[in-house]
């Protein structure tokens, strides 16, 4: 006859008293193993990303696939387990990652509300654009201080703020810092996460 250890017997039993806790909580395990067979993402392609939202640099794993009318689906969106930086786990603004890309909330045209209004109007590029253009231009031009109370030379805008989105690449930080200096604004601020 086979010698039970004290080692199996713990073994065994957890394994029994789990397996029926599970089945009386309702969990069907024939099904959950049937279901991790034929997870949404087997068979597709893998291919790795960096969150876009902080200088942290979470790594992504991003799981995409051929379908049948040629078109690129992406399945899923997850921490990269093997990157040193964040060893598969996202906070919960990369968890959103995906988001970016399929959410059906998300803003594709720029929106407008003129002063007073209560509503949202859809407008071009070029309508934007030029309004933040004229926009910083009389600001600029209304709010140009070239000395302070003291009488010292400052030469800086004090109407104009600038703040920087968390998902601005060194470059762009970079760049917009010095557009913003060019200006004289004084007041720069960046967004890391939130
Ligand atoms: S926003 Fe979150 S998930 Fe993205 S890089 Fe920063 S810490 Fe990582």
């Amino acid at each position: 006859m086979a010698t039970l250890t004290r080692r199996d017997f713990i073994k065994w039993t957890g394994v029994g008293a789990g397996t029926l806790a599970l089945s009386e909580l309702g969990f069907d395990l024939a099904q959950a193993y049937s279901v991790r067979q034929t997870l949404r993402i087997a068979g597709a392609t893998q291919a790795h990303s960096v969150c876009p939202y902080c200088a942290v640099g979470c790594s992504l794993l991003a799981y995409t696939r051929k379908e049948a009318d040629g078109t690129t689906r992406l399945l899923q969106i997850e921490g990269d387990p093997d990157s040193p930086v964040n060893e598969g786990r996202l906070c919960p603004k990369g968890a959103t990652a995906m988001d970016l890309a399929i959410s059906t909330r998300r803003v594709e045209r720029p929106l407008y509300r003129a002063p007073g209004a209560s509503t949202w109007q859809t407008v071009s590029w070029d309508y934007v654009l030029d309004k933040i253009a004229q926009n910083i231009k009389a600001t600029r031009d209304r709010t140009f201080v070239t000395t302070d109370a003291a009488g010292n030379i400052v030469n800086r805008c004090e109407g104009m703020a600038f703040a920087g989105g968390a998902a601005f690449s060194s470059e762009e930080g970079y760049f917009a810092t010095k557009v913003m200096r060019g200006l004289g604004a004084v007041y720069l601020e960046q967004q890391a996460r939130v």
